[in-house]
């Protein structure tokens, strides 16, 4: 029994990056991220996984725009103290 079906239930995707979310696996790629420094597309914006090559067109839209707005939520955030 690999309870594959649970899995495929529960499974998040990213929006970002479509890949599926897997919370331990994000934990480990953003420790690599801050190791060896974010690429740009290497490492999922959204989801903080990596991201393997080659990078869609359309994924590279969508992290930059993801990107774009974490960025602004930081400034408002700066600016409220
Ligand atoms: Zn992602």
């Amino acid at each position: 029994m690999m309870g594959c079906t649970l899995q495929l239930t529960l499974a998040r995707r990213c929006d970002v990056c479509r890949q599926l979310i897997d919370e331990e696996r994000a934990a480990n790629d953003s420790m690599d991220a801050a190791l060896f420094g974010a690429v740009r597309y290497a490492f999922c914006v959204g989801c903080r996984q990596a991201a393997r090559r080659p990078w869609s067109p359309a994924y590279r839209r969508r992290w930059e725009t993801r990107l774009a707005e974490q960025q602004a939520e930081r400034v408002q955030e700066a600016s409220h103290g």
